[in-house]
This record gives C-alpha cells, structure tokens and sequence, in this order.
C-alpha cells in the first residue's frame, strides 16, 4: 500500500455503489457542495471520502475515476502538502473539532481562486463540531463558494444538527451483511473463518475495524479483557483492579467501545441461539449469562458513559461501575 493514506486504493466493494454514483454526479456535473458519508463505523467511510477527494483533485484519474498517484497534485495529496486538501479534524488529545477550525474553512473557502479549480474540506468526524463550530459551517453550507467541496464523514449522523444534514447529499453508504464482511476478512488476510468471525465481532461487525484489529495486534489485548470479564462473571477478580489494568493498556473510549461490542455479541447470540458464538469464547461457560434485561440496562449505562466522554469524566470511576454493575448482574 502506497503512503498511509491509500487515497488511490479501490473502493470496498460494499462502497462500489456510492463511489459509482459519485463518479456519474461528477461526470454530470451537479456534484452536491456538501456531501454526507453517514454509516457503520469500521466500515471504511473515511477511506471512501479521502479517495473522493484524491480523485477531484487530481489532474488525470483512471478509468475507474481514482486519482492516478502520480502526478503533481498526486504527489502533493501523498505528502500531505496539497494546497487545495483540508483535512478538519479533532486537535490531537481532543475530541472536539475547534470552532477556530471552522472560521480558518470560512476564511480558506471564500479565496477568489482560478477557474475550475477543486478546493476539498474533509470533515472527519463531523460529529465532533460542537453546536458553535456546526452554526458557523452552516454558513459556509448555505452559500458554498465555487469549487468548493465539503465532505462530512460520521457514524453518527444523528448527532449532527438537522440543520447541518439537511444541506448535505447523503451517500447510499451501507454495512455489509456478516457474511459479505466475512468473506472479504478472509480473502484479505487468509485466516481461519473462527478467529476472522471473532475479530468481526470484537469490532462491532466493521470489517475494516477488524482488519485493523488484527494489524495493530491488539487482539491479543482484547483475549485479556475477555479473560478478566470472565473472571469477575464468576468472582474472581476486583473491578477496580480490571479498570486500572486495562486504563493502562488503552484508552477509556477504547474500553467502552469493546464492552459495548462484546455485551451486543452477546445479547446477539442471547436472541439467536442458533448462531454459534464463535469458538465459543464469549463468556467462559461456567459463568452465568445474565438475563437479557439486566444485559440491556448495563447497556444503555455505558452507551450513557459514551455520550459524556466529551466532558472529561474520571476514566477509572466510568469503568469500574460498570465494570462492577457486570459482576453484580452476573452473580444471581
Ligand atoms: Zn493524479
């Protein structure tokens, strides 16, 4: 793979439809100011709209309209050095995107630039504006200067304002069926079908959250988490100390995404017993399953923890509630 942005890659092949009705949108001509890639996280939305914005900016895409990766804007967009690619993003150790970075679009946007020339803001996550950055895009959205793209990429759309979603032309981005997801884990990175249907669910059924899992190697990680969940399923280990270890290990959101993906596996498989729980390995069988109530009250407390990681809670406080919720629902 070419640089680390692989903004000349092909498109996923669940992606081929919305990257066929950009390229007709763009050979008609009437591509929106404001495009929406809204969908499953993990599934490769900012890939999709980084390789959009290649291919607008460079100055002989293939036939399959990608950007060629060799001319000189090419070469530029691959040192992160093009004049005309904004990338708008959370600064690092922030989840918010600035409302500063907002008034810089404005003022970048309205330049009086050549004719026909491409400028692209990529907005990833857009989610991260809070309600003063996304007021002050909106009027950017409203009366979008020549040539000018914006492009938005979420998973979730609905925490962007109506106002802002309205404005945009939302792609027909979709997650690909487990079995599509499947198969191309495997066509990929040729594992065994067991552990492949196990990293696609520790990622929450986004095959490209699960090949990245299997790349940064931090499965091997997540086999202890699933350790420690079981041991304090059966009382043998403290949820402080859980906390602590994993809060050494990774970061809060990290650990929240993982029990949220691992507790919805698990009331899958509650819903579907048919559905063989991949090498068995969810929950160490000598725990006791709780009841599916008390699994979606659990739940619905962390999802509550997720929304109010913007507002810098006590990393160890969060998870160790839940952590100590899991035991005490475990237990009866
Ligand atoms: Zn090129």
């Amino acid at each position: 793979m070419s640089g680390a942005k692989n903004g000349n890659q092909a498109p996923f092949p669940w992606q081929r439809q919305a990257w066929q009705q950009l390229l007709q949108s763009r050979r008609d001509g009437r591509i929106a100011h404001a495009l929406l890639f809204a969908g499953a996280a993990g599934t490769g939305k900012s890939l999709l709209a980084r390789q959009f914005a290649y291919s607008l900016l460079c100055s002989q895409p293939d036939e399959s309209g990608l950007a060629c990766g060799q001319c000189r804007e090419c070469r530029l967009l691959e040192a992160g050095t093009h004049p005309d690619f904004h990338l708008v993003a959370p600064e690092e150790g922030s989840k918010n995107i600035r409302i500063d970075a907002i008034r810089q679009l404005q003022e970048e946007s309205a330049l009086v630039v050549g004719e026909g020339r491409s400028r692209v803001f990529l907005l990833d996550p857009a989610e991260a504006m809070g309600t003063a950055a996304a007021n002050a895009l909106l009027k950017t959205l409203e009366e979008p200067p020549p040539g000018v793209h914006l492009l938005l990429v979420t998973s979730r759309p609905e925490q962007l304002p109506v106002t802002i979603r309205s404005r945009c032309q939302q792609l027909p981005l979709r997650q690909p069926p487990e079995k599509e997801a499947l198969a191309w884990l495997l066509e990929q990175r040729g594992l065994e079908a067991d552990r492949a249907a196990w990293l696609l669910q520790l990622a929450g059924g986004g095959p490209v959250a699960a090949r990245a899992l299997l790349d940064s190697g931090a499965e091997h990680q997540y086999r202890d988490f699933l350790q420690a969940l079981g041991d304090l399923a059966r009382g043998e280990a403290n949820p402080s100390r859980v906390a602590e270890s994993w809060l050494s290990a990774t970061s809060l959101e990290t650990s929240l995404r993982l029990l949220a993906n691992w507790l919805l596996a698990l009331l899958r498989t509650q819903a579907a017993p048919h559905v063989a729980d991949p090498q068995g390995k969810l929950l160490d069988e000598k725990a006791t399953v709780p009841v599916s109530r008390n699994l979606h009250r659990l739940l619905d407390n962390l999802f509550e923890s997720q929304r109010r990681l913007a507002h810098n809670p006590n990393p160890q406080l969060v998870l160790e509630s839940l952590l100590l919720e899991w035991q005490r629902i475990t237990e009866s």
